[in-house]
């Protein structure tokens, strides 16, 4: 495990606080004015090895001011290049998404990666965007599948209406953190619990008495006292199987529809973005994908 071998000895609370200065300066000094822009790389990240999932980075840089911006993209790539670019091309999807059924605890600290079953999980990340959401929508349900929309507090609060359209669509609904804060499961226990409950009120307010099952810290920086305060809240705690890279600018059409492919096997969470800023790229690629899946004869869950 990645995140296990970047915590040996550490102590990852101590870890995260750091690395979240280090970010912090880093973008304060290259960004005074303002936010990064897109596509920056943050100095948070844990590497990933050969031998573990795809954990590279998920979502974008969200700027904590309290006001929602048009949502940026600004997270790491991963330390692996993914193997789909980077390694001769396998035919088989990578054994982390291929194993049978059963272990949907595979992520970071013990974190669900999994769907539990043979279905895919579709999972959309850092909206709602008022650019990208109601396309995203419209492919799913022409298609009807449901997925999983993880968003971000701020964007919910000042699009109610998307978030009113996820839900009547039958996707589900999961807490991203208020405004994408990449450290905040290294903050107190209080902070966590004000911030996801604040999130968590934004969506309810859209869609009074809506069900928010799921939390997926940005990042995938998970810490035992974020899982520990989302649980509490009633929410278990997601992360992915497979990762494209969707959100950076970088990325092309092309590969993350070969990322996804190459990766994905029977059971996996699929890590995709509906408020990145590359997306176009991402719905071109959703086209081959749904065509792929369908031919192997994926079914769809919304977890
Ligand atoms: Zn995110």
């Amino acid at each position: 495990m990645a995140y296990d071998t970047y915590n040996v000895g550490m102590g990852r609370h101590k870890l995260g606080i750091a690395a979240a200065v280090a970010a912090l300066l880093a973008l304060a000094s290259l960004w005074p004015g303002g936010g990064p822009p897109a596509g920056t790389p943050t100095a948070t990240e844990p590497t990933a090895s050969a031998a573990d999932p795809p954990a590279s980075e998920d979502g974008d840089e969200a700027e904590d001011t309290g006001t929602p911006a048009a949502p940026s993209s600004a997270p790491s790539e991963p330390a692996s290049p993914p193997a789909s670019s980077a390694a001769p091309t396998t035919a088989a999807p990578p054994a982390s998404a291929s194993e049978p059924a059963g272990g949907a605890y595979g992520g970071p600290l013990g974190t669900r990666n999994r769907t539990g079953s043979d279905a895919v999980a579709l999972t959309f990340d850092d909206g709602p965007s008022p650019e990208w959401t109601p396309t995203i929508l419209a492919m799913l349900r022409e298609r009807g599948i449901k997925a999983t929309f993880c968003m971000i507090g701020a964007y919910a609060e000042a699009h109610p209406e998307l978030v009113a359209d996820i839900a009547r669509e039958g996707h589900t609904l999961c807490n991203h953190t208020w405004f994408h804060e990449f450290d905040l499961g290294a903050r107190s226990e209080g902070e966590i619990r004000a911030n996801l409950q604040r999130t968590n009120d934004a969506i309810a307010k859209a869609v009074p008495g809506a069900e928010i099952g799921f939390f997926r810290h940005p990042g995938g920086q998970w810490t035992d006292r974020a899982i520990a305060v989302a649980a509490d809240l009633g929410m278990e705690s997601l992360h992915w199987a497979v990762d494209p890279s969707d959100w950076d600018e970088a990325t092309t059409e092309a590969q993350i529809r070969e990322r996804v492919v190459d990766r994905t096997g029977p059971g996996a969470v699929v890590l995709l973005h509906d408020g990145a800023s590359n997306q176009r790229d991402l719905c071109g690629a959703l086209e081959s994908i749904f065509a792929e899946f369908e031919r192997r004869g994926y079914a769809y869950t919304a977890l």
